[in-house]
């Protein structure tokens, strides 16, 4: 968990564009952002992926939902957005501490998929 990047984010060791912080989740810009609004809200204490998830971590997803909903609106996003949540090998998760990115912008996003 030391060299876990999003964790550091949390201690502070790292420096991010921080949105919100509260006792159990923290939301900060995306580095490298794929549309006007991108940001990640994640669990401060380390889970490795939504695969971990067990009914010990209801109320912080709870959180991480409400805050990733009210801060989208403040963030511009009053017309829709995106959750993603990519999970493991086949969900290509690139950095594994759960984070669920909320994307949007002023223009309809692309198809979520291509068949
Ligand atoms: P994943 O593919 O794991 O769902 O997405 C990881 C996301 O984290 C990517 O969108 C990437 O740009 C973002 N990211 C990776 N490293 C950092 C970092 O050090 N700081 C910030 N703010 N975002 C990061
Ligand atoms: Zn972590």
């Amino acid at each position: 968990m030391g060299e876990c990047i999003f964790c550091r984010i949390v201690s502070g060791e790292i420096p991010a564009k921080k949105i919100y912080e509260d006792d159990l989740v923290l939301a900060f810009h995306d580095i490298n952002p794929v549309a006007p609004v991108h940001f990640l809200v994640i669990p401060k204490a380390h889970v490795a992926s939504m695969a971990e998830l067990n009914a010990e971590h209801e109320a912080v997803m709870g959180r991480v939902m409400t805050v990733a909903a009210r801060l989208a609106r403040e963030q511009g996003a009053t017309d829709g957005f995106r959750t993603i949540i990519n999970t493991g090998r086949v969900g290509r998760q690139e950095v594994y501490h759960l984070h669920v990115h909320v994307i949007g912008g002023p223009d309809v996003l692309p198809a979520m998929l291509k068949r």
